[in-house]
C-alpha cells in the first residue's frame, strides 16, 4: 500500500521529502557543502541567530535544564512559562494569554473547546491546515466562506440554522499568498452576529502593525477581537505558539483544550528565547522596516519581470505558477542558481495553483535580492516561456 502511494505521488511530481541543511548562518544555509540563499523561512525578524535567544536559552537551561518533564498542569509551570504569557498580554494588549507547544497544537486545542456540537464554525476557504484539522476536531457544524468574500459570510451567518455559539475563524496573513484578511469587515460581521472572532496571526506577528503586534494593531481594532491566537516559531525565531484575550477565556481554554492538557510544555530554555524575542520585537522597529524595505524592493523587481505574484500584500510572495511539475523544475533550477525556496504544491495549496513561496527576512542585503531576483529572471526565460 505504501510503495503504491508513494509511487503515485512521485509520478503526479508531489512527493515530498525534507532537505538536511548542515547550519544555518544568518539568511544563508549550508546544504551539503553548498551556501544557499534561504528564501523559503518565516523567520522574517532573523531572530533565530540572534546571540540575545541563545544566550537567554543558555541561562535558562543553568536554573531549569531542558526537557521540561510533564504538562504544566502537572508538574508545575516554569516563572518563565509565566513570565512569558504575562509579557505576550502587555504586547497584545489583552488580559491573559496562555502558551501552547506549537500553533498546529494551539488550533486544534483551541477550535474544538470553543466550538461544540450544537455550535457552527465559520472558516476562510484558504486557512491554514492546523485550523482545517481543529474543525474536523470540533463536533461543530462547518461552514466554508469563499476567501475573503464577505458577503458570502453574511449570507452563511444569516441562514445559519445552529442555535448554539457561532465562531469566526481566519488566518490574518493567508501563509500561502500573503494577503491579509478583511479584519474590520469581519469584526462587523462578528458584531452584527454575536458570533466569536478568533484571528491566526501566525505570519503578522512580529511583521504587521507599527509595533509588530499584528492584524489587530495594523488594523487599529484593540479590544475588538476576542481570540487572538499567534506563533512564536516564525517572526519570534523561537518556537510554540501564544492565544491571548479576557482572562475567562484563557482560564476557559485552560480546563478545555486537549492540547493543552494533555502535552509536555516547552521547555523553560525556548520560553526564555522568546521572551529575548519579544523584547527585540518591542525594542527595535528598525528590523521591522528592514524586512519591509527587502519586501518591498524584491517585490518592485519581481513586478519589473511581469512575474505573477497573486494577491501579496506581506514579506511572503508567491511566484505563482500553476503547473506542479514546472513549480518544481523552478525549485530544482533556483537551487542550482544558490536559492532555497521549493515549490509548494496540493494539498498545501488547491489544484492547479503550484507556486514557489518566497519569503524575504530582515538579513536580507539588496545584493541578495538583486541576485535572486537575476536568478528568477534567468529561469523565467529559461523555464516558463518553454
Ligand atoms: N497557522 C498558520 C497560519 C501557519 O502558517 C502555521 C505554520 N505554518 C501554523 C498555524 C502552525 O504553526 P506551528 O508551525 O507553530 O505549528
Amino acid at each position: 500500500m505504501f510503495e503504491r502511494e508513494l509511487l503515485q505521488l512521485e509520478q503526479q511530481h508531489l512527493l515530498r521529502k525534507p532537505v538536511i541543511v548542515e547550519s544555518y548562518h544568518g539568511q544563508r544555509i549550508m546544504i551539503g557543502n553548498r551556501s544557499l540563499l534561504l528564501m523559503c523561512s518565516n523567520d522574517y525578524l532573523g531572530l533565530s541567530q540572534h546571540p540575545a535567544l541563545k544566550q537567554a536559552a543558555m541561562s535558562a537551561m543553568d536554573l531549569y535544564g531542558f526537557g521540561s518533564g510533564a504538562s504544566r498542569l502537572v508538574s508545575g509551570t516554569s516563572r518563565i512559562h509565566q513570565e512569558l504569557e504575562h509579557n505576550i498580554s502587555l504586547f497584545k494588549k489583552t488580559e491573559a494569554t496562555v502558551l501552547f507547544n506549537s500553533g498546529y497544537a494551539a488550533n486544534t486545542g483551541v477550535i474544538p473547546a470553543l466550538a461544540r456540537e450544537g455550535d457552527s464554525v465559520f472558516s476562510d476557504s484558504l486557512n491554514h491546515a492546523s485550523i482545517i484539522d481543529g474543525c474536523r476536531l470540533s463536533r461543530a457544524s462547518l461552514r466554508i466562506y469563499g476567501h475573503k468574500d464577505m458577503n458570502h459570510l453574511e449570507t452563511l451567518l444569516k441562514d445559519d440554522g445552529n442555535t448554539g455559539q457561532k465562531l469566526i475563524i481566519t488566518d490574518g496573513v493567508f501563509s500561502m499568498d500573503g494577503d491579509i484578511a478583511p479584519l474590520p469587515d469581519l469584526v462587523t460581521l462578528a458584531e452584527k452576529y454575536d458570533a466569536l472572532l478568533m484571528v491566526d496571526d501566525a505570519h503578522a506577528t512580529g511583521v504587521l502593525g507599527k509595533g509588530g503586534r499584528g492584524t489587530v494593531e495594523h488594523f487599529g481594532l484593540d479590544g475588538r477581537v476576542p481570540i487572538q491566537m499567534g506563533t512564536l516559531g516564525k517572526a519570534f525565531g523561537s518556537c510554540g505558539a501564544y492565544v491571548s484575550g479576557s482572562r475567562n477565556l484563557i482560564d476557559f481554554l485552560l480546563n478545555r483544550s486537549r492540547s493543552y492538557i494533555y502535552s509536555t510544555a516547552l521547555p523553560p530554555a525556548v520560553c526564555a528565547a522568546s521572551l529575548a524575542a519579544l523584547k527585540i520585537i518591542d525594542n527595535e522597529p528598525a528590523r521591522r522596516k528592514k524586512l519591509w524595505h527587502n519586501r518591498d524592493r524584491f517585490m518592485a523587481g519581481m513586478k519589473s519581470l511581469r512575474i505573477d505574484l497573486g494577491s501579496s500584500e506581506t514579506p511572503i510572495l508567491p511566484w505563482m505558477i500553476g503547473d506542479t511539475e514546472k513549480a518544481v523544475k523552478v525549485g530544482a533550477r533556483l537551487f542550482e542558481s544558490s536559492i532555497f525556496a521549493a515549490a509548494v504544491r496540493p494539498p498545501s495549496v488547491p489544484d492547479g495553483t503550484s507556486r514557489i513561496r518566497m519569503t524575504l527576512m530582515a538579513s536580507f542585503s539588496d545584493h541578495d535580492i538583486d541576485m535572486a531576483l537575476a536568478a528568477v529572471n534567468k529561469i523565467q526565460v529559461e523555464v516558463i516561456s518553454t
